[in-house]
């Protein structure tokens, strides 16, 4: 008899969610309308008719828009390898070079 703890590897993620419009926006069709909450806790969809608490509704909205953000931004990125910069050409410097001879043949 082993009473031993079994725990079970959860990972949590956190994802920021606008929550500004979750109470207005139909969970069902999406239709978002100041009117579809007639009251602070009623919610009633003007376009589909669908009624129901407006933190059920909230929390269905803010759980979707959380799950699209994931499945928009998987994985950060790594920043792509720095490739060196192209060589800006070989400088035939002909007048200069003779310029400069000029300059050390005078002194
Ligand atoms: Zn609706």
């Amino acid at each position: 008899m082993g009473g031993g703890a079994s725990r079970a590897k959860t990972s949590i993620s956190v994802i920021a969610v606008d929550p500004r419009n979750t109470s207005r926006s139909c969970s069902a069709c999406r239709h978002r309308a100041k009117v579809n909450r007639p009251t602070h806790e009623k919610f009633h969809c003007v376009a589909c008719g669908h009624t129901a608490h407006t933190d059920t509704v909230a929390a269905t909205n803010v759980l979707r828009a959380g799950l699209v953000r994931r499945n928009a931004n998987p994985a950060p990125s790594p920043p792509p390898a720095t490739c060196g910069w192209p060589s800006s050409g070989t400088d035939h410097g002909g007048p200069r070079n003779e310029s400069a001879q000029h300059l050390l043949g005078a002194t």
